[in-house]
């Protein structure tokens, strides 16, 4: 199964992507998670990409869509994988439309996690992330067993650069601008599926799955 999860900053996508990808056997592909090891590990990717996500703007196309390129060619994509993150902008679209036609692939559907915009900035500002592993909790709504830790491999939580109030709104607006198009493109062509994303957790995975 071929996916793309769609939907705001905040919106629960690397959430959902944790738990579709267990339960359906595919790889979590996630951009922003691709560039922050690129970061942390120095990498040219990591200095090209760095400027814009501190910014709270978008990566170029032709850096992101260069990274997507790779790594659908992956031998664990064979059967199956979940975009989660990209695309986020039409040229990013339409450039995975010709890539997946190259590889013989099609998408089966385009989740897109819907949550009012109200609700997103209470999100991020209590995101907290494993810096090893990258899953995401919050401090409210999704806090680990033991305050600060991550559950999985006990490294101590962080917050994200980008989760900083003034890099929240930019990055909401920079997505906002970009979010409709793209889900109108999807929408024409069929693919997109609507989820309820102002729900608890497991509520909207059971809807996901629903759906799938
Ligand atoms: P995205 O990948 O779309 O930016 P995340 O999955 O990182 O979003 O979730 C953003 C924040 O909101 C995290 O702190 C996460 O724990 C929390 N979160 C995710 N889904 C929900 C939900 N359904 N209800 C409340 N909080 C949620
Ligand atoms: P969120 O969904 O919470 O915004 P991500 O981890 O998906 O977080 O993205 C973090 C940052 O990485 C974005 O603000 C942007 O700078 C960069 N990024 C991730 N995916 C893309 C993409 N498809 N195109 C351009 N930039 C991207």
């Amino acid at each position: 199964m071929n996916l793309i999860l769609m939907g705001l900053p905040g919106a629960g996508k690397g959430t959902q992507a944790e738990k579709i990808s267990e339960v359906y056997e595919v790889p979590h592909i996630s951009t922003g998670d691709m560039f922050r090891l690129a970061i942390k590990e120095g990498t040219d990717l990591g200095k090209k990409a760095k400027s814009f996500m501190d910014q709270g703007a978008l990566v170029p196309d032709d850096v992101t869509i260069g990274i997507v390129r790779e790594r659908l060619q992956k031998d664990d994509c064979q059967k199956g994988f979940l975009l989660d993150g990209f695309p986020r902008t039409i040229a990013q679209a339409e450039a995975l439309d010709v890539l997946l036609s190259e590889l013989n692939k099609h998408i089966d559907h385009v989740i897109h996690i819907d949550v009012p915009q109200e609700k997103l900035v209470e999100r991020l500002s209590g995101r907290r992330i494993c810096p090893t592993c990258g899953r995401a909790y919050h401090v409210l709504y999704n806090p680990p067993a033991k305050e600060g830790i991550c559950d999985y491999d006990g490294a101590q939580l962080i917050q994200r650069d980008d989760d900083q109030p003034e890099t929240v709104k930019k990055r909401l607006s920079v997505n906002l601008e970009q979010t409709q198009p793209l889900l109108d493109f999807y929408k024409q062509k069929g693919e997109l599926v609507a989820v309820n994303g102002d729900q608890a957790i497991d509520q909207v995975f059971a809807d996901i799955q629903e759906k799938l």
